[in-house]
């Protein structure tokens, strides 16, 4: 057993520095890779939950590693985050995803995620003003997304709730991302004064039969009723999902059921298409 033991030992040792490895090399390609054309955005549709009119399209950041193949954001932006690329990394991307909106209907809204670390940027809100009015874009059709860890562990709050207010005051909205999975109060949802909140889709994949899940979605929209601000439902792959969400009166939704993340943005969507799926 003990000779097992040492070989366990040495099989998780060897996948360590397995990995440590790749997240190095993973960390050093991520240099340049936007100036090399391996980033690119992917756009999912956001919609008007009774309508399934598209409202807006959030961007999603995508890496096409020339030899690893597709890696996911959320293996990336850690280490990107990490090694501070994602100040510039996160400014291509509004660039990127800016000029595409400038090509939209002008009633649809942009939706970009925005990483803590970019907060510790205090000309953050100047530099992505300038973009939106580079491409002519309007503030108002802007939408950022934080997630509460984002926003909410920083023990130095002040410079966040510059950035958010500034952006806010030129007509951006502020929308809490993954909301019930991070560390929120509601002490929190006041001080940051957010603007919407999106419910993280684990909560939506298993609120059908996952009793708890649905009164947290639940209890998520009576929130936004009473402080007045739209609730998102994300994730939704399933007509059944939506007819529950549309009962509990949720007025957005956005997942693979309305659209996948594509390169181009989906305009309208199909209800019929949709609802037949
Ligand atoms: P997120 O902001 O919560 O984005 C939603 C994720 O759910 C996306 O994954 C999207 O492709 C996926 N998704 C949407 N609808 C469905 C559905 O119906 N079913 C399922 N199974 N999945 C769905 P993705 O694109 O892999 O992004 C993962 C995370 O990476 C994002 O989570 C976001 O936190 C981060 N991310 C992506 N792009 C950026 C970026 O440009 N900047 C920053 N800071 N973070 C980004
Ligand atoms: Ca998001
Ligand atoms: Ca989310
Ligand atoms: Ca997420």
């Amino acid at each position: 057993a003990k000779a097992e033991g040492r070989h366990t030992a040495r099989f998780f040792d060897d996948q360590f520095k397995e990995e440590v490895r790749l997240r190095w090399r993973l960390s050093r390609d991520l240099e340049g890779a936007a100036e090399r054309g391996e980033l690119y955005l992917a756009f999912q549709p956001i919609a008007d939950a009774d309508t399934l009119e598209v409202i807006g399209q959030e961007a999603l950041l995508r890496w096409a590693h020339p030899e690893l193949g597709d890696i996911r954001p959320d293996r990336f932006i850690p280490l990107a985050e990490a090694s501070g690329r994602i100040d510039s990394i996160g400014l291509w991307m509004a660039d990127q995803a800016l000029a595409a909106a400038s090509r939209w209907p002008d009633h649809m809204t942009l939706a970009l995620n925005l990483s803590a670390i970019q907060f510790r940027q205090p000309t953050l809100a100047h530099e992505l003003l300038a973009l939106a009015r580079r491409h002519r874009v309007a503030p108002t059709r802007l939408e950022f997304e934080v997630t509460e860890s984002a926003t909410l562990l920083d023990k130095r709050r002040q410079p966040v709730l510059t950035v958010l207010r500034t952006l806010q005051h030129h007509g951006a909205a502020i929308v809490m991302d993954d909301f019930g999975t991070g560390y929120s109060s509601l002490g929190n949802l006041r001080e940051f004064r957010f603007d919407k909140l999106k419910v993280d889709r684990s909560f939506v994949a298993t609120m059908l039969d996952h009793a708890p899940s649905g009164s947290i979605v639940r209890s998520i929209a009576a929130l936004g009723a009473s402080l007045g601000i739209p609730i998102v439902a994300e994730g939704v792959e399933e007509v059944a999902q939506l007819a529950r969400l549309r009962e509990w009166d949720i007025p957005q939704v956005q997942g693979f059921l309305i659209g996948r993340p594509s390169r181009e943005a989906i305009h309208c969507a199909d209800p019929a298409a949709t609802l037949s799926a």
